[in-house]
């Protein structure tokens, strides 16, 4: 029932098979773009017609953009049940979300990272007037738990910034965002949750969390490409300089009697969404948002955690499958599973899950090295984009993982063909 409202575009593709017979094919790579929801791609083609120029548009169909273009914001703050005076800023993306806060983040702040993130919320950092500390990888929420706050307690006095995931993009499981973010405020440090793979899954309460900001990306929650949101506390935002020069951020502009220009940009979002926005990518945020709520979260978590104990019990049977886990076999995990198959290459079995059984998932390191690099137990991983290492013949050991990953509007008959296959 709660596969209909959530319906996705794409389900009835089929594709060709290496024995030239044609399957539906089976989208099992949500963690790094979900399909968008019809409903989604029907509230943007109705929208279409419609859209004009937006902010100074004098225009009828420029002032309904506009409002739309603003709806779309607030429908975002209450999706993430934001506080009183936090600001939403779209972005392309959770890496340049990441990236943007980065660059507001006040000169001399200590950021605390765990090795374990995606390079998206693990490189930003490292720029002129900010030190990273990387800690090592933790093996139960405890010892993050732990782990974070040694670190902590050795810091300085000055601003601080921890950074980390709510979900891992490898392993699925989920990190304990509350209890870090209680350690971290303790010691006067803000929390930025990276939520690219929780958002889609559980409900993200910027309130409950008590976290200090959260990005996400459109294309991991339903929407298409090219949009994503940082959202949370304004006062490091409007303090810093631009995430980009331009229309739009600047308030005034005049030219002083010695040559030069001066600027005086706006606070608020328009201070860091210089240049045109990305209107339609961020009403079909706003529409996925509200697609999620409506369909309520506790019923997508029940139907995901049920497929998820499918997937892995199913794993489990199979002796040459070794599921990736940090924190232990069991642990809470949303729909992404990185496992590895003895005697296999990672990359060749996910090629015949291709042509041979119409099924799309990934291999590789995930943008993730030294986590993959540590669930591999140490194995030395090949240097690679995020993609697939150089491949190996079948039976050379494991350099890199498959990850099967899924949410809204997966069938379970997706699972049990994925299970199949293995
Ligand atoms: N963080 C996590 C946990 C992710 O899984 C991803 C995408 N794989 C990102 C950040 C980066 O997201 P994007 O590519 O949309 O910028």
């Amino acid at each position: 029932e709660i596969c209909e409202p959530l319906a996705v575009l794409g389900g009835d593709v089929e594709v060709p098979l290496a024995s030239g017979e044609k399957v539906g094919y089976a989208a099992l790579d949500y963690a790094a773009s979900a399909p968008a929801l019809k409903r989604v791609w029907d509230d943007v083609a109705a929208y279409a017609p419609y859209y004009g120029s937006v902010h100074r548009g004098a225009g009828y169909l420029s002032q309904l953009s506009t409002d739309l273009f603003e709806q779309s914001r607030r429908t975002v703050a209450d999706f993430l049940d934001l506080r009183e005076g936090d600001q939403v800023v779209f972005t392309r993306a959770t890496t340049d979300s990441l990236n943007l806060l980065a660059g507001a983040v006040p000169a001399g702040t200590e950021v605390f990272a765990f090795e374990t993130e995606h390079h998206a919320s693990l490189l930003p950092w490292r720029r002129e007037g900010l030190t990273v500390s990387y800690l090592r990888a933790p093996r139960s929420h405890d010892e993050a738990v732990a782990a974070l706050e040694e670190a902590l307690l050795g810091a300085s006095e000055g601003p601080k910034l921890f950074c980390v995931t709510g979900a891992s993009n490898v392993t699925g499981e989920l990190w304990p965002v509350k209890r870090l973010t209680e350690v971290a405020h303790r010691h006067g440090a803000r929390v930025v949750l990276d939520a690219a793979q929780l958002a889609p899954h559980h409900r993200v309460s910027v309130r409950e969390l008590d976290v200090d900001w959260v990005a996400f990306s459109g294309h991991k929650l339903y929407a298409p490409f090219g949009a994503g949101v940082l959202a949370g506390r304004s006062d490091w935002l409007d303090a810093a300089e631009p995430y980009l020069a331009g229309g739009g951020a600047s308030r005034t502009v005049a030219r002083e009697l010695d040559g030069s220009v001066a600027v005086e940009w706006h606070t608020g979002p328009a201070r860091h969404e210089a240049g045109s926005p990305n209107v339609i990518g961020a009403y079909a945020i706003a529409s996925a948002c509200r697609a999620l709520d409506e369909a309520g979260f506790e019923e997508l978590e029940a139907r995901e955690r049920a497929l998820v104990a499918k997937l892995t019990e199913g794993l489990a049977a199979v002796p040459e499958v070794r599921v990736l886990n940090l924190f232990g076999e069991g642990s809470d995990r949303v729909g992404v599973v990185s496992f590895v198959v003895r005697g296999w290459n990672s990359s060749h079995f996910s090629a015949a899950l291709s042509a041979e059984y119409g099924i799309g998932v990934r291999d590789g390191l995930f943008c993730a090295h030294p986590l993959v690099r540590t669930l591999l137990g140490g194995e030395e991983a090949a240097p690679s984009e995020c993609g697939a290492p150089e491949s190996s013949l079948p039976g050379e050991r494991s350099l890199n993982a498959i990850r099967v990953s899924f949410g809204a509007g997966t069938p379970v008959e997706h699972v049990d063909r994925f299970l199949t296959a293995v």
